[in-house]
């Protein structure tokens, strides 16, 4: 499990999350996506970056809404790993 970066970050990209990151596995994605990500397998589900995001795009895995689903495998293929 991990958390997981959503639609409403697409052009936000503040990096408010980045600074709360305690394991640093938020990331820039390529241009084309204009948006980060973060990486599941470092990611330790310790939450602190959903309530810094100012436009809540970050859910735990499990929670992610049903029309945002695809950010799930998108997040796990940036980070090369799908
Ligand atoms: S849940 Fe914690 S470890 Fe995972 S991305 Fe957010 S701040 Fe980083
Ligand atoms: S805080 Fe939210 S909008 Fe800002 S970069 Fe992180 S996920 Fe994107």
């Amino acid at each position: 499990m991990a958390h997981i970066i959503c639609e409403p970050c697409v052009g936000v990209k503040d990096k408010a999350c980045v600074e709360v990151c305690p394991v640093e596995c938020i990331y820039e994605a390529p241009a084309e996506y204009d948006m980060l990500y973060i990486h599941p397998e470092e990611c330790i589900d310790c939450g602190a970056c959903v309530p810094a995001c100012p436009v809540s795009a970050i859910f735990p895995e499990e929670d992610v809404p049903e029309q945002w689903k695809s950010y799930i495998d998108l997040n796990y293929k940036l980070a090369g790993l799908k």
